[in-house]
């Protein structure tokens, strides 16, 4: 999963990124995972209180994003809290500016 890729992929698979990730099939695919895991992250192994990030374990790009096994695959997806999707995402330098977004409680997806 990636929401602040800017630049990384063309603006065509950010549209279709959009429309996935607000699609019937990844939400029910998101919300097992969240049901299955229950809520706790597979990083850090903490109970998550805030934003639950189901991120792909393989990341979807424009050669694979029409492959069903891999966007819709819960084999290939794991349940984060935000400071570890940040850190795995963007890197430890980026954080901070992330836990504005945590602390308004935005929901990402
Ligand atoms: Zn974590």
């Amino acid at each position: 999963m990636s929401f602040d890729n800017q630049g990384k992929h063309p603006a065509w698979f950010r549209e279709w990124q959009k429309k996935f990730y607000n699609s019937k099939k990844w939400k029910k695919v998101r919300d097992d995972v969240r049901d299955e895991k229950k809520m706790r992250c597979e990083k850090c192994k903490k109970l998550i209180r805030g934003i639950a990030i189901v991120d792909h374990v393989i990341e979807l790009n424009v050669d694979n994003y029409t492959d069903e096994s891999i966007t819709l695959n819960k084999e290939n997806t794991e349940l984060l809290c935000l400071p570890c999707h940040n850190r795995k995402t963007f890197g430890s330098n980026e954080i901070d500016k992330f836990d504005v977004d945590e602390k308004r409680n935005v929901n990402l997806f």
